[in-house]
């Protein structure tokens, strides 16, 4: 077993685009910090999306601090984003320990203790930027397990020929669920199911990666919760989908109300066939090795404390001031990825400065 006793200044969890960005601003500020990340390569999230996903479709990926995003294109962004990361942590000199996967931290005394199964390290504060892949939302319906085709999350979408010939259901009214449409409807019979009626954008709206990206910040910076981008935006079909657009793909139906061997029983009784049951059904935080740490405020949250500026840089747990957590609520974004990376960095060289003022 590796472990040392002596406590780094930071430790960072998850070398996404946050993790990356606190890494840049602790570094620059001369903070000891350890980076740790659960994947084989860098590239965080972006290199486990769908081949599909082009930077064509990309709602708009932010710079990373000193270093611009790849423009848009035909290209793919699991490809291009993932080199863009690798690229960025070779100049900034930011070394990333992979693949080391987190399984619990733990409060010792004055310091946090990380552990990832038989490793473990010390540390006086930490950064938790692990986002969300990693823990895909399916909610519960009766019947679900009675299933006798395929069901699964969008992030293990893999392309539309696999489901060439199969009737898909898919489940969900965010931009994942459209651009899926929009690539297997024209190859197969597919059904919409939403739970709320969808909100288009107007016809006029042009669209504008960044100012999309913007408006959502805007929310934030006016102190509103935290939306997904379809919610401020509106969906917008890309040209890519209106041949599903066509064939009726956007036709949305109300969420069925049970699952069958067969297919789904919708709410006025009719049965409708499936072979697949696509979920779009969206992502949760990933911090569950936090739990020793107690963070978690009675409604299921975990509350931050507002920062310098506001509720939109917000990073610092309310319940422990040595914990950071960046790419979560207010920063779940690239955007606020960045910006919640700046906020942590500036909060913890406080912290360690408070706690151990110099000369003490
Ligand atoms: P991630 O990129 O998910 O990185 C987290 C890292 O933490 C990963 O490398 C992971 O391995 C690691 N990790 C997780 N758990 C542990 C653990 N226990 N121990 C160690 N390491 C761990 N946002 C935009 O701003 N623009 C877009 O165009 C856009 N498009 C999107 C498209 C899709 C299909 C999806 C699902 C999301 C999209 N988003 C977009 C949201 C965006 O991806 C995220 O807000 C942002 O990229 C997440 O960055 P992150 O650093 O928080 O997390």
């Amino acid at each position: 077993a590796q472990s040392s006793d002596q406590p780094w200044d930071a430790v960072v969890i998850g070398a996404g685009q946050a993790g990356l960005s606190a890494a840049h601003h602790l570094r620059r500020r001369g903070v000891p910090t350890l980076v740790l990340d659960g994947n084989d390569a860098p590239g965080g999230a972006w290199q486990h999306r769908w081949d599909s996903l082009r930077m064509d479709g990309v709602h708009g990926v932010a710079d990373l601090p000193g270093a611009p995003a790849p423009p848009r294109g035909p290209q793919r962004a699991n490809e291009v984003l993932p080199a863009w990361f690798a690229a960025y942590e070779a100049e900034q000199g930011i070394e990333v320990v992979r693949p080391v996967r987190v399984t619990r931290v733990e409060s010792e005394g004055e310091l946090l203790r990380v552990r990832a199964d038989d490793r473990s390290w010390l540390t006086r504060t930490l950064v938790n930027a692990t986002g969300t892949w990693e823990r895909p939302f399916v909610p519960t319906y009766p019947g679900q397990e009675t299933f006798s085709g395929e069901q699964l999350h969008a992030s293990g979408y893999r392309g539309a020929e696999a489901f060439r010939g199969r009737r898909v259901v898919v489940v969900g009214g965010g931009a994942s669920a459209v651009q899926l449409l929009g690539e297997i409807a024209p190859v197969t019979d597919t059904l919409w199911v939403t739970r709320r009626e969808p909100v288009w954008a107007g016809d006029t709206d042009e669209f504008d990666g960044t100012a999309i990206v913007r408006a959502v910040e805007e929310r934030v910076v006016a102190g509103l919760p935290p939306a997904s981008v379809v919610s401020v935006t509106g969906l917008r079909l890309r040209p890519q989908e209106q041949a599903a657009a066509a064939r009726g793909a956007y036709e949305r139906h109300p969420m069925f109300v049970r699952v069958e061997p067969d297919g789904v029983r919708m709410p006025d009784g009719t049965f409708e066939p499936a072979d697949v049951i696509l979920w779009a059904t969206g992502f949760r935080p990933d911090v569950s090795h936090l739990a020793p740490l107690g963070l978690r405020s009675p409604l299921g949250g975990i509350t931050l404390l507002p920062g310098p500026n506001g509720p939109q840089s917000a990073t610092t747990a309310a319940a422990d001031p040595r914990v950071q957590l960046v790419g979560y609520g207010p920063s779940a974004s690239t955007i606020g990825g960045n910006r919640g990376g700046l906020a942590a960095a500036i909060a913890i060289v406080k912290h360690l400065r408070s706690a151990h003022p110099a000369g003490s």
